[in-house]
């Protein structure tokens, strides 16, 4: 598709690096490991899958990088393919990343346990320091990785100040921005260099793919691209099919997510055995202004404190009719987690405490279903 700088959001989630191929209008699977090599083929050309260069995976790279504004884009077998990749390119050995310390639990352990192995060095900030990182800077670092808006507890950082003093610094501002998703937050508009995905949930949206992307400049999206061959982590065709046809109904999706998230957010708010709701849509959140200052909708996203003890809220969690309990998030149907048990269950209790992240905190994210049954729903389970 020839692009428009007009284009909206909805419009290149359908269309960008869309080409018709037989005249079929959906891209059909290249189910091909490998391409013909001809006469006047250079090294550099050669079509492998692990490359991630075959048609499939270029119109995702195309439409991933219109959809984050970005110069290039890639797409990897998972999230953490994403992030790993990424975050080994950037750093060189001997160097130092500072990042956010609540971070999905699968970032924080690579960072705490492995990082080091690679010879890079990391140091954690509070999302409450990120106004002010000054201190943690060493000659080393080489980057400052954050998200958008943090697990479990929903917090966002200073993102215009994370942006402005890792730059000043010479260092990359890295961010993954799977909670918000394109739809809600294109972070180059606020200058980070490298925006992260977690496709398996928002950009697929069905809770059927396992999948990651990146996006950014070229320069950058070749590194990552090289180590991506390195290591091994592409996307297999027919994932790549799956996504592409999960990221045309993104911006619906998204919107949806929002506006259900926010009624079920405030509907929790009523039920007394509720204690504290967390969403950045909420006017009670911490970060409420800064989460209306940066993005277009709150996101599907949301947690909620039980006031009792850990088997009582067990018990009302089996009677909800709706949502599964089950980790992950993003699709079109309504999970909950405990993360004390789940994405944050190797994480001392003490240091989950300190996190907020209480063994009563409950993380939901909200699907499409009607949003109605789901606030009858947690009323009835939660009531009594
Ligand atoms: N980033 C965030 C914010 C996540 O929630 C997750 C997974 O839950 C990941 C990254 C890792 O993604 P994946 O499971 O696709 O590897």
């Amino acid at each position: 598709m020839s692009k428009k700088p007009q284009d909206g959001l909805a419009t290149l989630a359908i269309h960008a690096g869309e080409k018709t191929i037989e005249r079929s209008v959906t891209q059909p699977i290249f189910q091909s490991s490998t391409y013909v090599f001809e006469e006047e083929t250079q090294y550099v050309d050669v079509k492998y899958g692990r490359l991630s260069n075959t048609p499939n995976h270029q119109t995702l790279a195309e439409k991933i990088a219109a959809l984050e504004k970005m110069e290039s884009g890639l797409v990897t077998a998972s999230g953490m393919a994403a992030i790993t990749t990424t975050l080994l390119a950037c750093v060189e050995p001997e160097g130092h990343l500072l990042a956010q310390d609540q971070l999905y639990g699968g970032t924080y352990y690579f960072l705490k346990d492995d990082f080091s192995k690679w010879n890079r060095k990391v140091s954690l900030f509070s999302v409450g320091e990120s106004s002010n990182l000054e201190r943690h800077f060493q000659s080393n670092t080489q980057a400052v990785y954050v998200e958008t808006i943090s697990n479990p507890t929903l917090q966002i950082p200073d993102l215009e100040k994370v942006v402005e003093i890792a730059h000043r610094h010479g260092a990359l501002a890295i961010i993954d921005n799977t909670f918000a998703s394109p739809v809600n937050f294109n972070p180059v508009d606020l200058g980070f260099d490298l925006v992260i995905h977690s496709a398996t949930k928002y950009l697929n949206g069905h809770t059927d793919v396992l999948a990651g992307a990146v996006a950014g400049g070229s320069r950058l999206i070749e590194k990552i691209r090289k180590m991506i061959c390195h290591l091994g982590p592409s996307l297999d065709p027919h994932a790549c099919f799956l996504l592409n046809r999960g990221l045309k109904t993104l911006v619906l999706r998204v919107q949806q997510h929002n506006i259900n998230a926010q009624r079920l957010a405030a509907g929790l708010q009523k039920i007394p055995r509720v204690k504290k709701v967390y969403y950045p849509g909420l006017e009670e959140h911490p970060n409420h202004l800064l989460a209306a200052k940066y993005f277009k909708g709150f996101g599907g996203m949301l947690s909620f404190d039980f006031d009792s003890a850990v088997n009582e809220l067990e018990q009302a969690l089996k009677k909800l009719r709706l949502p599964f309990v089950a980790p992950s998030l993003g699709g079109v149907e309504t999970l909950i987690t405990r993360p004390s048990t789940t994405s944050h269950s190797g994480i001392s209790a003490t240091e989950r405490s300190r996190l907020g992240i209480h063994d009563t905190l409950v993380r939901v994210s909200v699907g499409l279903e009607d949003v109605n049954d789901l606030l009858l729903d947690f009323e009835q389970a939660f009531s009594v």
